[in-house]
């Protein structure tokens, strides 16, 4: 029995090392397999394209990244199973940059920066915190820590998500119009499927509060780009914070980079160490083995 890593050689052997002390029976291998027959499991980013009929014993692919929307689901046969990156790094610093954006939303930093570049002396209007609404779409793994991240400054919180929750303080929706219709700052943190590719598109904006901003945390194709510079020019939208674009990297001319109430960052909310994403595949090829929950197990149906 054996894992295949296929990401970088660094990683790899973090990976190599974390397998060898905890699971020493398991063979572990870097870029290709002597016997392919062997692989019981992958972690990768994307799946080879002979996937299928590589590795016919294949039980488990991990990603290496917290998202699998980046895997060509048809090349990955209906009985192996797909598991997502969870490594609590990823949502403490989830939590740092959406405090951050949130922060810098509610306080106009967008606006700000703008003046600076003009030499501009000009002071706008606080607003007590308690009086911005705060909205968050996608109440998992990360939407609800940032909701617990973002408690203690007093803002009116509210959450999205599929299936009903329960936050204490905070109101939480399956409706998405009466959600958005009372998020002044409104946080994307959903995962990229069929359903969500879009989402973030005229007639949602169209539905948010005038002067509304947008943080945006989860993937580059839930935004209609096009979309979000005609909202911040017709006013509808007051500025906009993304941390991930369509596509990535961001070519250097596209005008979201020079938007004057536009902040851009290259999708580094949150990285996957690699010391804390080993010991998720270990404990996930360990739980394989022991017939238990693995962690991270993803519903190939729902697409998250
Ligand atoms: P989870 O799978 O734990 O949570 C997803 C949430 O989104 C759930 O609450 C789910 O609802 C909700 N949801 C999914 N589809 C819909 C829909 N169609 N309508 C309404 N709600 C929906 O994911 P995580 O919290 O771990 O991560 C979210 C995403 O964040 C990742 O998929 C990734 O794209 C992005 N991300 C970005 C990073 C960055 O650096 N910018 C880093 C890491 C992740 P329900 O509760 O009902 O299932």
């Amino acid at each position: 029995m054996a894992v295949l890593f296929l990401s970088t050689p660094a990683r790899a052997e973090v990976f190599r090392q974390a397998f060898a002390r905890a699971l020493p029976d398991i063979a572990f291998h870097f870029g290709e397999a002597p016997d392919p027959q062997d692989i019981r499991w992958i972690v990768t980013w994307t799946a080879p394209e002979d996937l299928a009929t590589r590795y016919p014993n294949l039980r488990l692919v991990f990603s290496i990244g917290a998202g699998v929307d980046q895997f060509d689901m048809s090349r990955i046969p209906a009985h192996v199973s797909i598991v997502r990156m969870l490594d609590p790094g990823i949502a403490a610093q989830m939590g740092e940059y959406a405090t951050m954006a949130t922060l810098a939303m509610h306080r106009d930093l967008p606006l700000y920066l703008a003046q600076q570049r003009k030499g501009e002396w000009r002071a706008g209007d606080n607003l007590p915190a308690a009086q911005r609404r705060v909205g968050v779409m996608g109440l998992g793994q990360l939407g609800s820590l940032v909701i617990e991240r973002l408690k203690p400054f007093g803002f009116d919180l509210a959450g999205y998500s599929r299936s009903p929750r329960r936050i204490e303080g905070v109101e939480c929706f399956t409706d998405l119009s009466a959600f958005l219709a009372r998020s002044d700052i409104l946080l994307c943190l959903l995962p990229l499927t069929g359903e969500t590719q879009g989402i973030l598109n005229a007639d949602l904006f169209a539905q948010l509060p005038q002067g509304a901003r947008l943080v945006h945390l989860g993937r580059g194709k839930q935004l209609v780009a096009q979309d979000l510079l005609d909202a911040l020019e017709s006013g509808r939208l007051a500025s906009a914070m993304l941390d991930v674009t369509d596509p990535e990297p961001l070519p250097a001319d596209d005008p979201l980079w020079h938007h004057p109430r536009v902040i851009v960052t290259p999708h580094i909310a949150s990285q996957t160490s690699a010391i804390e994403g080993a010991a998720h595949v270990v404990a996930g090829v360990r739980a394989d083995l022991s017939g238990q929950d693995i962690p991270g197990l993803i519903d190939r149906t729902r697409g998250y």
